[in-house]
């Protein structure tokens, strides 16, 4: 591959931010889904960066507080400046459980970047808000984090979670302009594209859209998802399928699935878990396949029927349904 061939850019909402289109989920390094070790974490950021990908998410809960110390480490060893890369980590959500009190989510972020080696995050955001109060998160996490972004040590102001109402609940709550960012996962696949009817609100707040899991947190790869996945059994075999099929034609679910999940450009950036120098450079290059070559529309055609009966089937999520 080109050393010289970047990644797309794309602006994320009002926030004057240019994520790469492909952004480094680091749950992996916490590991989440298998040990990874150190040096392969290490390697995988610097193989990352070299290939123009600029975005970083990660948070306290991956791992223990693990994947921030890794991605920390890591971000260190590239001894590029700081205003190079991006990165987003999380409040609210931690190994021993949900706080998304204001004390707790002022003190977590200092926790944060000291892990991270940073003095600052681009954005940090409130980590799967339907596990909390969303009334608390409106009256309390928020403008607690506003705070956060006087001081500087907090650039922008994101939420996260799996059911799409949580982001309209709160954003027609809060004054404008005080969540920048969200970031909604597994709604933008091959098997779920719920998001999809989300986004002219998403524009209309001037609110900028990550979407993570592009492989449905690894549904959509040849080996399978990990133990935890909360997919219902109909699901998993449907998309087992949909990868046997795949591979029977000498193709790659999982390309195919990201190609799907970048091709619209109201996302910023698609957030997808790396651990290894192979799967960046096999992510990198699907996204830059699929400019000079777009996808495989046969193949795609022949997944979308597999996975048909199970479309935007999802899971709960969370201790309410929005
Ligand atoms: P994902 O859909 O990106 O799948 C990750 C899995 O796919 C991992 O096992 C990874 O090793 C594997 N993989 C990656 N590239 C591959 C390739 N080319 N071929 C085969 N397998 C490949 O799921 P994810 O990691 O959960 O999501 C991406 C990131 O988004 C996370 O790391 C995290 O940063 C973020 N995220 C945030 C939230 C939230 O805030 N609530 C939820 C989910 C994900």
């Amino acid at each position: 591959m080109a050393t010289e061939t970047k990644l797309e850019l794309r602006e994320l909402g009002n926030t004057g931010l240019k994520l790469s289109c492909v952004g480094f989920g680091a749950s992996p390094l916490g590991n989440v889904f298998g040990l990874v070790s150190e040096e392969d974490a290490v390697a995988s950021v610097r193989e990352a960066f070299r290939l123009g990908i600029n975005y970083f998410d990660t948070s306290p809960y991956y791992g223990g507080t693990l994947s921030e110390k890794v991605l920390g480490k890591a971000l260190q060893a590239l001894g590029v400046p700081r205003n190079q890369y991006i990165v987003s980590t999380k409040c609210g959500r931690y190994s021993e459980g949900f706080d998304f009190s204001a004390e707790r989510v002022i003190r977590t972020l200092d926790e944060s970047l000291a892990r991270l080696q940073l003095d600052y995050v681009d954005i940090l955001q409130c980590h799967d808000i339907e596990f909390g109060s969303l009334d608390q998160i409106v009256n309390e996490t928020i403008p607690a984090l506003k705070k956060l972004k006087e001081s500087g040590k907090v650039r922008f102001i994101g939420i996260t979670g799996l059911p799409l109402g949580i982001f309209t609940y709160v954003l027609d709550r809060v004054p404008p302009g005080s969540v920048d960012v969200i970031l909604s996962y597994c709604h933008y696949g091959i098997n779920d594209s719920t998001l999809e009817d989300l986004l002219p609100y998403l524009k209309s707040k001037g609110v900028g859209v990550i979407s993570a899991s592009p492989l449905a947190m690894g549904l959509l790869t040849e080996s399978g998802p990990p133990e935890w996945h909360p997919a219902l059994p109909e699901l998993k075999s449907a998309c087992q399928a949909a990868a046997a099929h795949c591979k029977e034609k000498g193709k790659n679910i999982s390309k195919l699935a990201l190609q799907y999940s970048l091709s619209n450009k109201e996302i910023s950036s698609v957030l997808i878990g790396m651990n290894s120098i192979k799967q960046v450079e096999e992510n990198v290059a699907a996204a830059m396949e699929l400019v000079t070559a777009g996808k495989d529309d046969e193949t795609f055609l022949e997944i979308e029927a597999i996975l048909k009966p199970v479309k935007n089937q999802t899971w709960p999520s969370g201790i309410q349904q929005s």
